[in-house]
C-alpha cells in the first residue's frame, strides 16, 4: 500500500478514495476527520493527477489550513504543492479581490477588524448625538453583533429600519445606516460583508459563478457542523451540479450557533446532495479510553442528538482528575505547579499543554501565576501582540498612505508632536468643506493644513513621500522603517522607553514579521500585486487568531479556539456556575445543550492527561456572587473520574482570626503532594513565603515571612511548593 495510505482505516480509505460522488463523514471527536481530508487532496493529487490549485479546502482557522498545507507538503514531499486551502473569509477576500466591480466596490478596497469596527461604531454613536442619556454608552459591541445579525439576514438598513422592535434597535438600525454610508464612502468591507458579498456577486452574475466553478474540481469542507446559511449557500453555488464536494463534520461540536451555524446543515444534506454518500468514522485515535469515556458519557446528556458509538484502541490512562478550589489563584497555582512536575519529573514538554476555559477573562490569573512561576506560554486570542497600542500606531502610519482611510489617519495626527484634539478638529471641518478623506486633504498641492498650524508640515512631507514608495510597491518592510522614522514615531517611543519599559522591542518585532511576509510573499493568492496591501490583507483577517505562536510553550486558549486541535495534556479550568456555562446561555435548552458540546470539545482535545476544575466560595464579579461549581461538574460521571478532595489545614499563632474571616470555620484547600523537609524554604498557594521549622508526622510547621500569618501547622500534603 502506498505510504499516503499508511494507518488509514476501512472507512477512512472509503472516504478518501470516494471522489465523484457528494461525500459527508460524520464522526466523533479524534477519529480523523481532518486527517482524511489531508489525505484525500493528497490521494488526489498524486494518484488522480489533479492540479493542486483545482482543489479547494475551506478549514476554521489560519492555523488549521497552514497545518493542512504543511502536513500535505510532508505527504507528498514537495514544497512546491500548492492546494487552495483557507478559511472561508480568507477565500472570499480572495474572490471579492478579482471580482468586486460586479457590486461597484473598488479593488482596493480594506478589511475592517472588530477593533476598527468599534471605533467607526463608537464615532457614530457620538457624532449622532444619539447617546445624550448616556444610555448607549458601551452599546457599541451590542450594535455590532445586531449589524452583523441583519447583514446575515440579507436585511439592508432601510428595511432594518422598518422592521425594528423598539427603541434600542430603532437606535442601532440608525446606527447601520450610517456605519455601511461609512463603509462604503471609505471603501471597507467588514468581516461579514466578505461572505454575503460574494454570495451577492455568485447569485446574480452566471458569468462569474461559472468561472468560480470552473477553477475547482473538488471542494472539501472540515469543521462542516458549524456552517451557516451564508457560507453553505456559497458551497452549493459553487458546486451545483459537480459531485465534486466532500464534508466532514461532527454535530456534537456544533458551538457556533450563535454566529449562525445550524446543525441541520450536515444533519440535513441528504435533501440537498440526494445522491450523496454517508462514511461514519468510530473509531477514536487520539485519546484514551478513560478521557473518552468521560467525554462520550458527558455528550449524552444532550436529548437533541443522533447517539454515536465511538471507541478507542489507545493504551489507557489516568482518569481524568476532578479538582475543586477555594479561590482562582489557588486554580492557577495548582495548574503551574503540575504543569512544572509533569515537565520536571515525567518527560512532558511545555508544548503538550492546553489550558482552556470557557471566557477569555478567566485567563488572566494564569498569566500572572504562569509568569511567576516562569513558565513559557502563548496567549491565543487575547491581548495580542497586534493589539498593543506601537503596533497599532504603526500599522495606521501604513493603512494612512495605502487604504487612505480616515480613521488611521486620525491615530496618527493624535500622536504627531503638537497636534492635538483642536487641530484634529479643525483638519475635519476643513476636509468637509473640501469634500475630501482626511488623507487627500493633508496631500493635497495647495498644502492646505498650512493653514491650519505648521506643524503639519513634517507629517504631511512623510504623507507623501511614503505614497510614492507605496506606489512603486517598495519593500515593505522599508516603507514601514522610512514611516516611523521620518513621523517622528521612532522618536516618540524611545523617549518613553526606559528600564522597565521597551516598546521599541515590539516595533522591532514588527519589522521581522514584515521582512518575513516579504519574503513569502506571493502575489497570486492574494489576487494582489501590492506587498503592502496584500500584508494588510492578511493581517486583518488574522486579527481574530493568535499571534504567531513560539514553540514549546503551554497554550492558553478558549475553548472554541481549541477546535480541532490537540495536545497531551489539557487542564479545563472554571468549570463554575454562571461562568460555564456562561451567564447568558441558561436561557433555553438549546442553548444549554450547546454549552455542553463546548465542554465535550473541551474534553475531547485531550490525547493522555486531562484535569478539569472549578471553584468554590471565592466571590467574583462574573458571577455576581460566590463562585460554585458547574451543572455539568454534577453530570461529570464519578466513576469516571478521581477526585481529590480538599483537605482540613490547622492553624496557630495571630494568624488564627484572619483565616478565620478567610476560610470561615473549616479553611479548605488544595492538597499537593511533595516531600519537604525541616528548613526547606517552600511557598504556599495563600500564605506566600515560608520557612519549615519543625516537620512532624503528618504536618509541617512553618514560618511565614507574612506577619498576617505568622507561624502554622499545616498538614504535610498541603499546597506547599519547595523553593
Ligand atoms: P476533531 O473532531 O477534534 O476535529 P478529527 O476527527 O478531525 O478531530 P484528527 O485531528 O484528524 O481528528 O485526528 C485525531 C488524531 O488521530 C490525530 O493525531 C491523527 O493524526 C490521528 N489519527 C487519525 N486517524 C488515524 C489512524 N488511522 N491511525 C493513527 N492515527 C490516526
Ligand atoms: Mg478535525
Amino acid at each position: 500500500m502506498n505510504k499516503l495510505f499508511e494507518n488509514l482505516n476501512e472507512q477512512q480509505l472509503i472516504a478518501v478514495k470516494t471522489t465523484d460522488t457528494p461525500l459527508r463523514i460524520i464522526a466523533g471527536a479524534g477519529s480523523g476527520k481532518t486527517r482524511v481530508i489531508t489525505a484525500k487532496i493528497a490521494y488526489l493529487i498524486n494518484e488522480k493527477n489533479i492540479f493542486p490549485r483545482k482543489i479547494l479546502a475551506m478549514t476554521f482557522t489560519n492555523k488549521a489550513a497552514n497545518e493542512m498545507k504543511e502536513r500535505i507538503k510532508k505527504m507528498l514531499d514537495n514544497e512546491n504543492v500548492n492546494p487552495f486551502i483557507s478559511t472561508f473569509h480568507a477565500f472570499c477576500a480572495r474572490v471579492l479581490r478579482e471580482e468586486c466591480e460586479a457590486i461597484g466596490l473598488h479593488n482596493k478596497f480594506s478589511i475592517l477588524d472588530s477593533n476598527d469596527q468599534r471605533a467607526i461604531i463608537r464615532k457614530i454613536i457620538k457624532n449622532m448625538k444619539l447617546n445624550e442619556d448616556g444610555t448607549l454608552n458601551r452599546f457599541d459591541k451590542k450594535a455590532l453583533s445586531k449589524i452583523s445579525f441583519w447583514k446575515n439576514e440579507l436585511t439592508e438598513p432601510d428595511e432594518a429600519l422598518d422592521i425594528c422592535k423598539d427603541i434600542e434597535e430603532k437606535a442601532f438600525a440608525k446606527i447601520y445606516k450610517k456605519y455601511q454610508q461609512h463603509l462604503f464612502e471609505q471603501n471597507l468591507v467588514d468581516f461579514d460583508d466578505l461572505q454575503i458579498l460574494v454570495y451577492k456577486i455568485f447569485r446574480d452574475n452566471k458569468d462569474i459563478l461559472q468561472k468560480w466553478r470552473n477553477r475547482f474540481d473538488y471542494v472539501m469542507v472540515d469543521e462542516f457542523q458549524d456552517t451557516n446559511e451564508i457560507q453553505f449557500d456559497l458551497i452549493k453555488l459553487l458546486t451545483a451540479g459537480k459531485n465534486n464536494l466532500t464534508v466532514v463534520g461532527d454535530p456534537d461540536q456544533t458551538i457556533y450557533s450563535w454566529r449562525g451555524a445550524k446543525i441541520q446543515i450536515i444533519m440535513q444534506f441528504h435533501q440537498v446532495y440526494p445522491n450523496a454518500v454517508t462514511v461514519v468514522l468510530n473509531e477514536n485515535y487520539r485519546s484514551t479510553q478513560q478521557i473518552l469515556n468521560l467525554a462520550n458519557d458527558l455528550i449524552e446528556h444532550n436529548k437533541h442528538r443522533e447517539p454515536k458509538s465511538i471507541f478507542t484502541n489507545n493504551d489507557h490512562g489516568p482518569k481524568p482528575k476532578l479538582k475543586e478550589f477555594s479561590t482562582r489563584y489557588g486554580e492557577a497555582r495548582f495548574v503551574a505547579h503540575e504543569i512544572k512536575k509533569l515537565v520536571e519529573e515525567q518527560g512532558y514538554q511545555y508544548g503538550d499543554m492546553f489550558i482552556l476555559y470557557r471566557m477569555n477573562a478567566w485567563s488572566q490569573e494564569f498569566e500572572k501565576t504562569l509568569d511567576n512561576a516562569k513558565i513559557p506560554y502563548n496567549l491565543i486570542g487575547s491581548i495580542k501582540f497586534r493589539e498593543r497600542k506601537v503596533i497599532k500606531d504603526s500599522i495606521a502610519l501604513l493603512k494612512s498612505i495605502s487604504i487612505c482611510d480616515d480613521l488611521s489617519v486620525e491615530r496618527v495626527l493624535k500622536f504627531t508632536p503638537k497636534v492635538g484634539d483642536v487641530t484634529i478638529e479643525k483638519i475635519y471641518n476643513l476636509a468637509s468643506e473640501k469634500q475630501l478623506s482626511l488623507f487627500e486633504l493633508m496631500i493635497d498641492e495647495e498644502n492646505s493644513v498650512r493653514t491650519i498650524t505648521k506643524y503639519l508640515d513634517p507629517i504631511r512631507n512623510t504623507f507623501i513621500k511614503a505614497r510614492v514608495m507605496f506606489e512603486n510597491n517598495e519593500s515593505l518592510v522599508e516603507l514601514m522603517k522610512f514611516l516611523v522614522k521620518e513621523s517622528e514615531y521612532e522618536a516618540i517611543v524611545k523617549r518613553l522607553d526606559d528600564k522597565d519599559r521597551d516598546e521599541w522591542k515590539n516595533v522591532e518585532a514588527l519589522y521581522d514579521q514584515l521582512k518575513n511576509f516579504e519574503k513569502g510573499f506571493n502575489s497570486e493568492l492574494y489576487g494582489e500585486e501590492n506587498v503592502t496591501l496584500a500584508f494588510l490583507q492578511e493581517e486583518s483577517l488574522a486579527s481574530e487568531e493568535a499571534d504567531e505562536e513560539k514553540s514549546n510553550r503551554v497554550s492558553l486558549l478558549t475553548i472554541h479556539s481549541a477546535k480541532g486541535l490537540e495536545n497531551k495534556v489539557v487542564f479545563v479550568v472554571g468549570l463554575n456556575r454562571d461562568v460555564f456555562p456562561s451567564k447568558n446561555s441558561m436561557l433555553t435548552i438549546a442553548e444549554f445543550e450547546e454549552e455542553r458540546r463546548a465542554l465535550y470539545v473541551a474534553l475531547t482535545r485531550a490525547k493522555e492527561i486531562l484535569y478539569i476544575s472549578y471553584i468554590k466560595g471565592e466571590y467574583s464579579h462574573l458571577s455576581g456572587g460566590a463562585l460554585i461549581e458547574s451543572k455539568f461538574v454534577k453530570e461529570l460521571n464519578p466513576d469516571l473520574y478521581t477526585y481529590e478532595s480538599n483537605i482540613f489545614v490547622k492553624q496557630e499563632g495571630k494568624s488564627g482570626s484572619y483565616l478565620k474571616k478567610v476560610f470561615g470555620e473549616k479553611p479548605e484547600i488544595e492538597v499537593i503532594k511533595t516531600d519537604i523537609n525541616e528548613n526547606d524554604l517552600v511557598n504556599h498557594v495563600m500564605f506566600g513565603d515560608g520557612i519549615v521549622i519543625k516537620k512532624m508526622d503528618r504536618q509541617l510547621q512553618i514560618q511565614f515571612t507574612d506577619s498576617r500569618y505568622g507561624s502554622m501547622i499545616l498538614a504535610s500534603d498541603n499546597p506547599v511548593l519547595t523553593k
